[in-house]
């Protein structure tokens, strides 16, 4: 038994290119709406309309709010028209092969009497072609359709004639085409715009067709490549199939063969063609156990390795530059993976990212056989990985940490195992109104709290995570805190009744009444936001989740300072702050007054306290009692210069 998998099989360059258009604008979260289905194949529709794609037939179907995805096939001139006019958003995805073809119709309708397209002139590629002609056109499909139009309309004999092939035009018909043109059409402009990728297909399809048993062609039955390569086929191969997926294969006559082909048209996708090995592989398993054979498991491995499945290659990097790396993939183009493509950080360098010699897994993006080039992207593969450790890390409920790349509409962009996650600014835990450029660059802790498979959407909340840490905190907190225990903090802000202060993942408040012995206006007469300062606690409400802080320390109480320094009987200066009829207030000390009853003041008789003192008069006076209890405290200016008068 063997299988031979064509090396052409599946995506060309431009559906591959087209798709890829598609898939990164999901990435970016856009909306997308393609004109006509993206490429024919029923299962990559499906697929794309599973993450919100939807399909447009015209312009004015278009939904305004997508970008609008111009595919492979290309459109007329006019539709572009229409698309501009209707003010869409648009990615134009038409193949570079297919605009060479609209431009050479384009230019030659000036110089040539007549335009003749070999194709099939209900294919989308041929109606975008016919839409750049602005001379006398003919569609052909075949050389008697060609015998037919010559015979109709026999001036064209004699005109300027320019001809083009649609790209996927069977090249045995067009070698026939071309003879019939040249002999009989004496002034004729020849162009072969038959794509190469086609032309390669088809050869491959012919000999592999003509050496195997059994022929298998995968792809989309409106796929005008996939039908081509099904006719090359079976005309070669009797036993030629057109299946469009695995469920599809001709199970019994795959295990009455002896030589398998498989080729498949440029719309299908790698995975289809992938799954139809595996089943394959499955049933002809089962035959070879049946027949005692056992190394067809080496068979079918060796056959599955002539395929790159995927689009993944691996790729040593070889050379490094600001904007990009060069990879060697072991094929005769050159890898080159731009910056953008390495990483989805904006801010990245290359030399950061990776060294010579490294080996870097990588998606091609598009080949380039004229410039012997492949565009691969690590960044795309390293997204899917990252995808569903994201995904993940959602269900789990794990916190995930990302640098923050980008300050965006309403939030923060976070990369995380290369997905970018959206933090909203409300969950970015900064306040409101907050500058949130101060998370730039900055590598941050959050979960993922929703993710959309279908636009690949994550987003991200800072703030859960902070309120989880500061759950925890209190609760440890709770768990040992009591009266008088003390605590460096730090004051968070300040209002007109008393300072908050975070004591370490959890806020307590200094009444103002707390923060001095003296009498103050506002908490700032001591303290400001970022003080560090030392607390204890006065007071705990765990239900209320009240702390109450002091900050004052009974040291400073100016009551213990007047116990320890001006007992009874001391004579100290003391300055008039009020006078009254029945006597005089002195202040000893801050926030310490006295009264000097008008009996006191003077060994004269005075009729009031203002006929001999004044406010702010400094004067000596006896401490002659102190009332603890009730704050009072007697002074005697008489008791002070009888004191005086002994002492001298
Ligand atoms: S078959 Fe050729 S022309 Fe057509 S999309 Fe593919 S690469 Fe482009």
């Amino acid at each position: 038994m063997k299988i031979t998998v064509a090396k052409s099989a599946g995506y060309c360059f431009g559906v591959s290119r087209a798709v890829n258009i598609v898939e990164e604008l999901l990435d970016k979260g856009e909306k997308v709406c393609t004109l006509g289905p993206i490429i024919h194949n029923p299962q990559k529709v499906r697929e794309f309309e599973a993450r919100g794609v939807k399909t447009a037939e015209t312009p004015e179907q278009a939904d305004k709010n997508s970008i609008l995805v111009i595919r492979a096939h290309g459109i007329p001139s006019q539709t572009e028209e229409k698309i501009k006019s209707l003010g869409l958003k648009y990615e134009n995805a038409t193949c570079p092969f297919v605009i060479k073809i609209h431009n050479i119709v384009l230019q030659h309708s000036k110089i040539c009497d007549i335009i003749l397209i070999a194709g099939d002139k209900s294919h989308p590629e041929v109606q975008g072609i016919l839409g750049h002609c602005s001379s006398e056109c003919h569609i052909f499909l075949n050389s008697d359709e060609l015998d037919e139009l010559l015979e109709k309309f026999p001036y064209i004999k004699e005109k300027s004639v320019c001809v083009v092939a649609q790209t996927t035009f069977d090249m045995t018909e067009w070698k026939k085409c071309l003879s019939k043109v040249k002999k009989l059409c004496t002034n004729a402009k020849i162009y072969d715009t038959i794509c190469n990728a086609t032309s390669v297909r088809q050869s491959e399809a012919e000999i592999l067709a003509s050496q195997s048993d059994l022929m298998l062609v995968i792809g989309g039955r409106h796929s005008s490549n996939t039908n081509k390569l099904f006719n090359i086929c079976k005309s070669r191969c009797a036993e030629t199939y057109l299946i469009e997926t695995a469920d599809e294969l001709p199970v019994s006559a795959i295990k009455k063969s002896c030589s398998i082909g498989v080729t498949a048209g440029a719309s299908t996708p790698a995975s289809i063609i992938k799954e139809v090995l595996k089943t394959m592989s499955e049933e002809i398993k089962e035959k070879k156990v049946e027949e005692g054979e056992e190394n067809f498991k080496e068979l079918l491995e060796e056959s599955l390795k002539t395929y790159n499945t995927d689009g993944r290659v691996k790729g040593i990097v070889v050379g490094i530059t600001p904007t990009e790396v060069r990879v060697d993939v072991g094929r005769k183009q050159t890898g080159i993976v731009p910056l953008s493509e390495l990483s989805s950080d904006p801010n990245a360098k290359t030399e950061d990212l990776v060294k010579i010699g490294d080996e870097l897994d990588l998606k091609i993006m598009k080949t380039n056989d004229q410039e012997g080039t492949i565009l691969l992207s690590k960044r795309i593969i390293d997204s899917q990985r990252g995808w569903d450790e994201i995904v993940k890390a959602c269900e789990e409920k794990t916190v995930v940490t990302g640098i923050v790349t980008e300050v965006v509409k309403g939030g923060v962009v976070a990369v995380s195992n290369g997905v970018k996650v959206f933090i909203p600014q409300s969950l970015t835990g900064l306040k409101k109104g907050a500058d949130i450029s101060v998370l730039l660059k900055q590598e941050v802790s959050f979960y993922v709290i929703e993710t959309t498979y279908q636009r690949r959407r994550a987003v991200g909340s800072i703030r859960a995570v902070e309120r989880e840490e500061s759950k925890k905190k209190a609760e440890a907190f709770w768990a040992d805190a009591e009266v008088g225990k003390k605590y460096t903090g730090t004051v968070k802000s300040l209002t007109s009744y008393g300072a908050f202060v975070d004591i370490g993942g959890i806020d307590g408040m200094v009444h103002i009444s707390e923060l001095s012995w003296n009498r103050i206006k506002h908490p700032s007469e001591v303290v400001n936001v970022g003080d560090t300062i030392e607390v204890y606690i006065k007071a705990l409400d765990q239900e209320k989740n009240k702390i109450s802080l002091g900050y004052k320390k009974a040291e400073d109480n100016p009551w213990e300072i007047l116990k320890n320094e001006y007992p009874v009987g001391t004579v100290c200066e003391v300055e008039i702050v009020g006078l009254t009829q029945f006597g005089a207030f002195a202040r000893i000390i801050n926030n310490i007054d006295g009264l000097i009853h008008v009996s006191q003041i003077s060994n004269e008789r005075i009729e009031k306290p203002q006929d001999v003192l004044s406010v702010g008069q400094k004067v000596n006076a006896k401490i002659t009692a102190i009332d603890f209890d009730k704050k009072r405290i007697s002074l005697s200016i008489k008791a002070a210069n009888e004191t005086a008068e002994e002492d001298a």
